[in-house]
């Protein structure tokens, strides 16, 4: 029989306060969320909302839009209205536009405070507007536009200076009562985000949105995400995640997804347990991994799939997965919970799996 699965990483969250992203329940236990950020001009309404679709499908939970003008924040009611997933309104510079956000019916408002410089005197009303509205705000402090009274106390962004410059921006908000937030304190560098999280996670009780800011491409983007968040997901660290990556954003959403789903906090949905082959393999290993990929997405129920070169481990993974493929001479030795259910063609294999998956899906219906 396939082993159980283990148990997530961490064996317990951070305790914190909990937010609603409209109704997408942040913190306080509350499953860790993926999030990405539309790259559409947000005043091209049909073309955001065209993104957010396409990111909805691939399993994004939230969704930020900037604002970076009034044609933006007219576009806003739209999008927040016709979008299936909350909508943040992501603003820098212009204290009107968060009021624009809010009326807008947007599910929260994200605030740079070191980019907002008249925001201080406009917090009272802004903590109003959003109480009255049930609107949460995250402060997302971002290393590269760290408060300038911050970065000349500090000499540079440190884990010290990120965490000051939030904690001081909730003060504001807590001066007037208003504690619906969710902070992020994000750097290029993996070492010092992590600093800053765990002083920040040790200094307050609100939810926490991870983010290695300015990751950089796919590749390496992708190895820091998930090096920062495994580190701090596996200490109870982290309610929210987005990956920041020079690349379309349902990459960002997809490695967001592999990051929880590989440290247990997000039911899989397709896992691939395939060899890296070797002078040993009896297929072509990587053509029918990447067949198999392709031939399972989006596949309606959960599977591990084992895609072996030969019987060196081929049969043991094999056994382990829901389904799976032993190689050798050619051939492929097909697995179904553990049993051998059949023996075909290396230009069968893929739809051999394919036809024992449509089983387990019926049979799973049947249930
Ligand atoms: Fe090599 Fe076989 Fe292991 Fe694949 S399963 S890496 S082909 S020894």
């Amino acid at each position: 029989r396939p082993a159980p699965a283990p148990a997530p990483l961490a064996t317990s969250r951070r305790p914190s306060r909990r937010i609603m992203v409209g109704p997408v329940p942040v913190g306080d236990g509350a499953p860790v969320s993926v999030q990405s950020m539309t790259t559409t001009p947000t005043a091209d309404v049909n073309a955001t909302l065209q993104q957010i679709a396409e990111l909805t499908a691939a399993g994004c939970q939230i969704v930020r839009v900037a604002v970076p003008s009034q044609d933006d924040a007219d576009a806003l009611p739209v999008i927040a209205r016709k979008a299936r997933i909350p909508v943040i309104a992501d603003i820098h510079f212009q204290p009107r536009y968060v009021f624009a956000a809010i009326d807008a019916g947007c599910a929260a408002v994200r605030v740079n405070p070191g980019n907002i410089k008249k925001f201080d005197d406009k917090v009272g009303q802004i903590a109003r507007a959003a109480a009255d509205a049930g609107v949460p705000i995250r402060i997302g402090v971002n290393a590269g536009s760290l408060d300038p009274r911050l970065l000349a106390r500090h000499g540079t962004a440190t884990p010290e200076a990120l965490v000051e410059s939030a904690l001081w921006e909730c003060s504001l908000f807590e001066e007037h009562g208003f504690t619906d937030l969710k902070l992020s304190v994000k750097h290029h560098d993996p070492r010092v985000m992590i600093a800053a999280y765990r002083q920040l996670a040790a200094r307050c009780d609100y939810p926490l949105h991870l983010g290695v800011t300015e990751a950089g491409p796919l590749l390496q983007g992708t190895v820091k995400s998930a090096v920062a968040f495994g580190v701090l997901l596996a200490e109870g660290i982290g309610d929210t995640v987005r990956v920041s990556l020079s690349a379309p954003p349902v990459e960002e959403i997809k490695v967001g997804r592999q990051i929880l789903q590989a440290l247990g906090l997000q039911e899989r949905t397709l896992e691939i347990v395939s060899c890296p082959s070797c002078g040993r393999a009896q297929v072509d290993v990587y053509r029918l991994t990447e067949q198999v990929s392709a031939a399972f997405d989006g596949f309606p129920i959960p599977l591990r799939v084992a895609v072996m070169g030969c019987v060196v481990n081929g049969p043991g993974e094999a056994r382990e997965a829901d389904l799976g493929v032993a190689s050798g001479n050619g051939k492929g030795q097909i697995f179904v919970k553990g049993q051998v259910v059949a023996t075909v063609p290396e230009s069968q294999i893929v739809d051999a799996l394919i036809e024992e998956a449509l089983k387990l899906a019926d049979a799973g219906a049947e249930d």
